[in-house]
């Protein structure tokens, strides 16, 4: 079929929004009509050519929601006109990191889909006889998509899609990191770096985990009167002090909990150094740069302090994203909140320059 997408074909240039054709799914995989899809930073990244293993011309897009058009041999999971949310971080539900409760990390289509194509090693888009690769497994600033079955988390059909879109990405992201990762104990104390989707995701979440003080620094006083909105007790202008004063104001110890969302490797050192003596935990949601290091002074370390890494939030996707959208549905979530520009498949690089001038919080791109 003939499908609209929004090509990268150049790093550094804006995505070219043409007609692609687009194959039937084969065994396994699933075609799923596009609703809405989020703009998020790691489209601009990989478009941008900073991401070292990104690769083009692809069609860009990760956050996606829609419904299911057909299914191709042998699917179970999901069935025509089911509401789906698209997962770059896939669930097998078989493979070794998937039965443990650990990790996310699902290994079944990993190699392939890093590489930009489908499980079985080719592509299902195109243009004029020219193979187009798939970006993270996802491809969804498109009309259309075929994805893996095991890539799709059924959702309720009472869910808005457009809203849906968020928690493919950055909002799940963020949830989790609190939820899932850091598994916030009620009445601690946590303190999130950055109050873009992520950042305020890791508020919902750390608010959803029953935190005693949630704190949210930034850069920017409207980002914090968002995180206030979402559930931050207390917010702070990012400075040069930040990590002296979360001592200050936790009795000379630190946080329980430490949130990166920012990408700054020396935001990730701060949120180290602000995490308590003893048995602080430092979670790193942010994606830094091609070839940055993360510095510590070990003695931070040995002194109780944990540092983890969180990807996706350690959100389980067809099992842990489906219960987040239903909390959203029993008004646990804003998420109408974060969604601040509404746009079509041909905006998509405005999308791109709103979020270079960190105006708003998330564009939704709307498929007619
Ligand atoms: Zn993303
Ligand atoms: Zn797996």
């Amino acid at each position: 079929m003939r499908i609209r997408a929004a090509v990268l074909e150049q790093f550094g240039q804006p995505l070219v929004v043409q007609e692609v054709d687009l194959a039937e799914p084969k065994a396994g995989e699933v075609l799923v009509r596009l609703v809405a899809c989020g703009v998020c930073h790691t489209d601009l990244y990989t478009a941008s050519g900073a991401d070292p293993t990104g690769y083009a011309p692809c069609v860009l897009g990760h956050e996606g929601a829609g419904v299911v058009e057909r299914v191709g041999e042998g699917v179970t999971l999901v069935a025509p006109g089911d509401h789906v949310i698209t997962l770059f971080a896939p669930e097998c539900g078989r493979c070794v990191h998937c039965l443990s409760p650990r990790t996310n990390r699902c290994i079944a289509i990993r190699e392939q889909q890093g590489l930009g194509y489908l499980p079985d090693g080719t592509t299902r888009l195109s243009r004029a006889d020219e193979p187009l690769r798939h970006f993270m497994g996802t491809s969804t600033f498109a009309e259309y998509t075929v994805m893996p079955e095991i890539a799709l988390a059924k959702v309720s059909p009472e869910a808005p899609l457009d809203g849906c879109a968020p928690f493919a990405c950055g909002l799940s992201t963020g949830i989790g990191a609190a939820l899932y990762t850091a598994q916030v104990e009620p009445g601690s104390t946590c303190v999130v770096f950055g109050c873009g989707l992520v950042g305020l995701g890791a508020v919902i979440g750390a608010r959803l985990a029953g935190a005693g003080r949630i704190v949210a620094v930034d850069r920017s006083e409207a980002r914090l009167a968002q995180a206030r909105h979402h559930g931050a007790s207390e917010t702070r202008l990012a400075a040069a002090d930040t990590v002296d004063w979360i001592r200050a104001e936790t009795g000379g110890y630190g946080a329980d909990y430490t949130f990166e969302a920012t990408g700054n490797v020396v935001v990730m050192r701060q949120a180290v150094e602000a995490a308590r003596e003893a048995w602080g935990l430092a979670t790193m949601c942010g994606v830094a740069g091609k070839g940055e290091l993360l510095e510590i002074v070990p003695r931070f370390l040995i002194t109780g302090r944990r540092v983890s890494g969180s990807s996706f939030g350690g959100v389980k996707g067809r099992t842990q994203v489906p219960q987040l959208v239903e909390r959203w549905l029993e008004g646990e979530i804003d998420v109408e909140a974060l969604i601040s520009h509404r746009l079509t498949l041909d905006e998509v690089n405005h999308g791109f320059e709103l979020m270079e001038a960190q105006d708003g919080i998330r564009s939704v791109i709307g498929f007619g």
